[in-house]
């Protein structure tokens, strides 16, 4: 970060997919420098602390190769004496939550020599090569190609009772947080009425005595088959016209359960007993830094532009993770386009020499 230097590749983002490509890139000797974000109150108010969605989850059970459980049995029938001991005691039995992994895969980076920084990309000019991307705290860096990383945030409501017990019951990813002993054989809340509402009640289900859908209007915006499926599934309460006034909860319990009010009405609320709650209100990509010069989808979601790869409309510019997925929204799935997107900068390099 000379003055004067030009950078190969530049990573901006710091979830699976930033680590992911900055793994591949630095193994390719392209000496990555990667951009993790910012420690400031502004981020930690929105949820966009370095590390990303998976440093504020707790248990990931759904990651490849980090299986919780005791798992001695199996290490001392498939291994001998020695490995199994020392399995035995390596082996985490909590599994691995979402920031240790997040903090493994970061130093898996920087073994390979990734550099880090801690600040944020806060605005970039893309119009030519090489492109000028400057730091929050004011620093200038030119590169020949950048992955764009950034993820996206989920919407919640912005009660202050729901960020008191984020983590502590509540949640806006079933699939990640859905099967925690906190959930299991217990009223559930869901909040909102699209397809990701749908989705998360219904995978709710299998792990909750009732789940209820909280929905402001009186009809859902999820698509026909899925509403169906839920209105079907007799451990589904839909409470319509109706919005969360607040989360209510203690400190020793988090999460005991949400009051709601009517939309029709205003002066009726009930409070609806629960140990979780889930905003399924939608999801934003972190994309403001852009300024419009990536073409996105109308929903503001980076739009690849090559078939099956991660190029965007602005030659040297790859996307990867969640900043240009609305559909999966899954860690593998970030870290796999990662890896795409590092290979197709890698190989574009190649190209332009
Ligand atoms: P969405 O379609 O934008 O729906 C968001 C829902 O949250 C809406 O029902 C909206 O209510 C409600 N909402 C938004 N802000 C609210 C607020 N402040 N208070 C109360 N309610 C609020 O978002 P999504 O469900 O995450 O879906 C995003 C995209 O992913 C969609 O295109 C969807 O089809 C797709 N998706 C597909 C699948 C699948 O096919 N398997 C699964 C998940 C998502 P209103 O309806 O009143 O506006």
């Amino acid at each position: 970060m000379t003055d004067n230097k030009i950078e190969d590749v530049v990573i901006i983002g710091s979830g699976p997919s930033g680590w992911a490509a900055a793994i591949y890139t630095a193994r390719a000797e392209l000496n990555p420098l990667l951009f993790e974000g910012a420690i400031n109150n502004e981020n930690y108010a929105n949820g966009l602390l370095p590390l990303g969605q998976l440093a504020q989850t707790t248990e990931v059970e759904n990651y490849p190769g980090f299986p919780s459980g005791d798992l001695s049995g199996y290490f001392n029938t498939a291994f001998d004496e020695r490995k199994s001991e020392e399995l035995n005691t390596t082996h985490h039995k909590a599994g691995v939550s979402g920031p240790e992994l997040m903090e493994l895969m970061r130093q898996q980076a920087k073994n390979f020599g990734t550099r880090v920084v801690t600040d944020d990309i806060a605005s970039c000019d893309l119009s030519s090569r090489p492109f000028t991307l400057k730091s929050l705290s004011g620093e200038e860096i030119k590169t020949k190609a950048v992955i764009i990383a950034t993820g996206a945030r989920a919407n919640y409501l912005g009660l202050e009772s729901e960020d008191r017990y984020k983590n502590h019951g509540v949640s806006a990813c079933a699939v990640c947080d859905g099967a925690l002993p906190r959930f299991r054989n217990q009223p559930l809340v869901v909040v909102g009425g699209g397809d990701s509402a749908m989705e998360e009640a219904s995978f709710l289900t299998k792990f909750a005595s009732k789940v209820y859908i909280i929905h402001r209007r009186d009809e859902f915006r999820a698509s026909k088959i899925m509403a169906e499926r839920v209105l079907a599934n007799e451990k589904i309460e839909v409470k319509w016209n109706s919005v969360v006034d607040e989360v209510l909860g203690d400190e020793k319990d988090g999460v005991t359960g949400v009051r709601i009010r009517s939309t029709v009405d205003k002066d009726k609320t009930e409070d609806l007993a629960c140990t979780g709650y889930f905003a399924a209100i939608g999801h934003t990509p972190n994309t403001s830094f852009l300024d419009g010069q990536i073409e996105t989808h109308e929903n503001g979601y980076i739009k690849w532009t090559v078939p099956f790869r991660t190029n965007t409309n602005i030659e040297g510019v790859f996307a990867a993770g969640d900043v240009a997925d609305d559909n999966y929204k899954q860690a593998i799935t970030a870290a796999g386009s990662g890896c795409q997107a590092a290979l197709d900068a890698e190989r574009w390099l190649e190209e332009q020499e």
